[in-house]
Order: C-alpha cells, then structure tokens, then sequence
C-alpha cells in the first residue's frame, strides 16, 4: 500500500518549492513536490535562464557588429534562430537532470500533476489524497493579459520562449523589467521593436533618473517607444497585427505583439476556500512575518507572496521556512536590499532606496552621480552612456542606494550589495583603491 502521509507537502516545484524540499529533507522531513509542469518552475524554463541565454547571444550577435571596430574581420555571420533555440533548451534540460538525481538522492518524491486543496491539511492530486503535517504553496505567478477586444493576437513571455522562428518587428506592451529586457535583446537580436509604456519613463519601480538613462540608451539603438499610452484594442491585418493606442490616431503595427503588462499569483483551481488560506487585497496569499498563511499548518513561498518577485528572494524564504519549520529558525523572515539586475542593453543594477523614496522618507540625502561613455562605446562609436548614482544619508555619510547602469553593471552590483548590507560609508568607499580600467571604478571615484 502506498503511503501518502509527508511531513511536508510543496505545491510548486520552482524556485520558492524546490529550496523548501531540498532543506527540508536535509533537516530530516519527509518531503514531496507536487508539479504540474515542469520541474524548476519559471526561473529555470520561461524566465531567468532562458532570457539570460537570450541576453548572451544578442551581446554575442551585437560583438560581431562591431568587431570591425576592434579590427577583426567577419566576412559572415547571421542568427539561427533554430541552433539558439536548441543550444538553450540543452543548458535547461541539464538543469532538468541535475534536479532529478538530486531528488533521488536526497528522497524527495514529484509527483506530477495539479493540486488543489482537498481539506485542511490534504491535497488531492490525480485522484489520489495525500495528507501533509505541514503544505506549502509556492505555485508562483503568470502573466497578465489585459482584457480588451483582440488580446488573444498577442503572445506573452512565456509565448516568446516558445517561438520557433524570430520575430522581425514586434511590439511589446509594457514598460516594466520583462518588457525592458525583451525589447533590449530582441533589438539586438536585429528585430525593428517599438515599446509602449503607460507612463513617461520605464521601469516605475526604479531609480526614475537611472531609468531614463537606460531609455535614452535605448532609443539611441532605435528602440521606438511610445510613452503616457496604452493599448486600446488590436486587430488582425494580413499578416500583421494592427495596435491601436488612446491618444494615438494611427494605429502602429508588427508581425507580432508581446505582453508584458505585469504578473498574477498562480492561484487558479487550488480550492484555498477549503484549506481557509486567505489572500491579500492584490491578491496575493496573505502571509505573516514566518511564511504562514491563515491556515496555521498552510506556508506560502515566492511569487505567490506580495514579496518581491525574483528567483533568490524565493530561494531564500524557501530555505528559511523549512529551518524555521525544523526549529532551527525562530526568528521572522527579514530581506533588506534586495539587488536586482535589468539585463537590458547596457544592464542596469540597483540596490538600496533609490531617490524618489529616500525624498518620500523624509531621509536628508546626498546624490552623487556621473555620467561617462565606456572605452567600448567610444571604440564603437555607439553613443552608448553609462551612468552611476549613488544615495547617501547626509548625517551618516552612509550609502543606502546605488544604481548603476553600463556593461559590467549586472556583475559589479553584488560587491556593492554585500559593502550596503554591512553599512558602507562614502570615507570607507573613497578610501577603496580603484581598479583600472574598469566600469566598477566609477563608483570609488565619484
Ligand atoms: C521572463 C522572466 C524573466 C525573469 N528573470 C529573472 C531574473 O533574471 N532574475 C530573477 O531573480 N528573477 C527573474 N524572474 C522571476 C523569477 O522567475 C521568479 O521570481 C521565480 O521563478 C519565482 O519562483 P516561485 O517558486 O515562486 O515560482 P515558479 O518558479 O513560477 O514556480 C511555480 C511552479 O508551480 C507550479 N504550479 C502552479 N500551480 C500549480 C498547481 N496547482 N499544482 C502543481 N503545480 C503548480 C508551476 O507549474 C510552476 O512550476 C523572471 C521571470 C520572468 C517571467
């Protein structure tokens, strides 16, 4: 007879899951992951990877470009998109492997197939009950298509990392990260892209300067964007898909339109009124300072939560829950500074406040900034700036924001991260011996 009762039962086997079983079974639990799809969740098959493979090859397909500057001849060079496509999913599938003889070796058991709340403390999966002292819901989130006429034209970014052959124009809808990015690699890739963004600057949430350094940047690669507007209504026009914006009298048009208009919890035919987890009014599962839900023995994990969105932010309330969960922890859950990288063309990387909300703090701070064009770009000729901007507390002198912007951002950034956390002052950053020449340099010479 097959025994059903776990210690813990994980609804998700992404980032947020796959941390809580792998901790979890080392402290000792019984553990299962219940996956619908595949093994490692978004991060690993429709978002961190996959996109950064993307991001490599277009810097690759943007070097040969400029090769020429450097005085190496290529006499050709053009994208398959196939060969991508396929050097990508072999990067993903040995991922795939590495967590399946993990899982064996550690006793974790997929099950695979959709959950749904059959009680307080079961889940029903294939027909099949399965009992949990212990569940958790790291089922993630998706993206959010807006409802207006003609929304089924457009792909989202999950579409796009299925796409058999490249897009030559497109358009995306969305000014946040997923959209940026896209939009940054698929230019480089050599597709005409127009962005169209709701408010003035993209990227909202950011440091607003830093971020209209990186639009800049991006329509001097000829990104077209088209700002304060949104989508009213698409429609098919022969092979093209025809967008019409408010505000706007001429429709615009592409082969094919990407929404990158925000994401949603993954709550969809979990039953949560029958385990009584409630949510929050953004709909996300309400938690409390420990990963609990209203249900005292129902924990929630990653995108599911209102925290924010990003693979390690997952990892890390995954590996605190099953400490916690395990008496090793007691102490509540606590994220500061959370860096987080744009990997856009140049990649742009923040950590701390950034100026909009020390001045809404009320904080008394002091904003150095510069700008500067690489020895790349003046090799190239791109007009490409960098830009650096650090926030400091004027009383303290210590550094609370730093949001950088330039090839070499996205690596430079966990240094900083790491000096901000342990209270970085700008005498202990100046007193730093610069290293030359690099983009990170900046930064100790401000
Ligand atoms: C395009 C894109 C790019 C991104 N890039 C980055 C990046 O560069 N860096 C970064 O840190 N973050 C990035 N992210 C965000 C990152 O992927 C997420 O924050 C992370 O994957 C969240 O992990 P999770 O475990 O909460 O959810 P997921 O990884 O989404 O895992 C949830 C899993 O639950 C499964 N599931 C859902 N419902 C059920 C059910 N009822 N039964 C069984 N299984 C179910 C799903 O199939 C999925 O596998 C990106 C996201 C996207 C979309």
């Amino acid at each position: 007879m097959i025994d059903n009762n776990y210690d813990l039962i994980i609804i998700g086997g992404g980032s947020g899951g796959i941390s809580i079983a792998r901790e979890a079974t080392k402290l000792g639990k019984k553990v299962c992951i219940i996956e619908q799809s595949l093994i490692g969740g978004t991060c690993v098959n429709l978002g961190c990877i996959p996109k950064k493979i993307m991001w490599l090859a277009s810097m690759v397909f943007n070097n040969c470009i400029n090769a020429s500057k450097y005085g190496i001849q290529i006499n050709s060079y053009e994208l398959n998109w196939t060969d991508l496509i396929t050097s990508r999913q072999e990067y993903i599938n040995g991922i795939h492997e590495h967590y399946c003889s993990q899982f064996q070796e550690l006793g974790i058991m997929i099950i695979n197939g959709s959950a749904k709340f059959f009680g307080n403390d079961s889940i029903k999966v294939n027909n099949q009950i399965y009992h949990g002292k212990d569940i958790v819901i790291a089922t993630g989130s998706k993206p959010n298509i807006p409802n207006i006429i003609g929304k089924e034209l457009g792909i989202t970014s999950d579409d796009f990392f299925n796409l058999d052959k490249q897009p030559k124009d497109l358009i995306i809808v969305g000014g946040g990260y997923i959209g940026v990015e896209l939009a940054c690699i698929l230019n480089y890739l050599g597709c005409k892209v127009t962005l169209v963004i709701r408010k003035d600057v993209i990227l909202s949430s950011f440091d607003k300067e830093t971020s209209l350094k990186l639009q800049e940047n991006m329509e001097r690669n000829n990104i077209l964007i088209y700002k304060n507007t949104e989508v009213s209504s698409l429609n098919k026009d022969g092979e093209y898909i025809k967008v019409h914006l408010k505000g706007e009298s001429q429709a615009i048009h592409a082969s094919v339109v990407l929404w990158a208009v925000g994401r949603d919890p993954n709550l969809e035919n979990l039953d949560l009124e029958k385990a009584k987890v409630s949510i929050d009014n953004k709909g996300f599962i309400k938690i409390d300072e420990y990963q609990k839900t209203s249900n005292a023995n129902i924990y929630a994990v990653g995108d599911v939560t209102d925290r924010a969105a990003l693979t390690p932010v997952a990892v890390k309330a995954g590996n605190y829950l099953a400490r916690y969960l395990s008496k090793k922890e007691k102490f509540p859950f606590k994220l500061d500074n959370v860096p987080s990288v744009i990997f856009a063309h140049p990649p742009f990387a923040s950590v701390g406040i950034n100026e909009e909300q020390a001045r809404q703090q009320g904080k008394s701070i002091e904003v150095y900034k510069n700008e500067f064009m690489s020895i790349g770009a003046k090799l190239e000729k791109s007009q490409i700036k960098s830009f650096i901007k650090l926030i400091v507390c004027k009383e303290t002198g210590q550094v609370l924001g730093c949001h950088i912007l330039g090839n070499g951002a996205d690596e430079a950034i966990q240094g900083f991260s790491i000096a901000i956390d342990l209270g970085l002052t700008m005498d202990e950053l100046k007193k730093s011996v610069p290293i030359h020449p690099t983009f990170a340099e900046e930064l100790v010479l401000i």
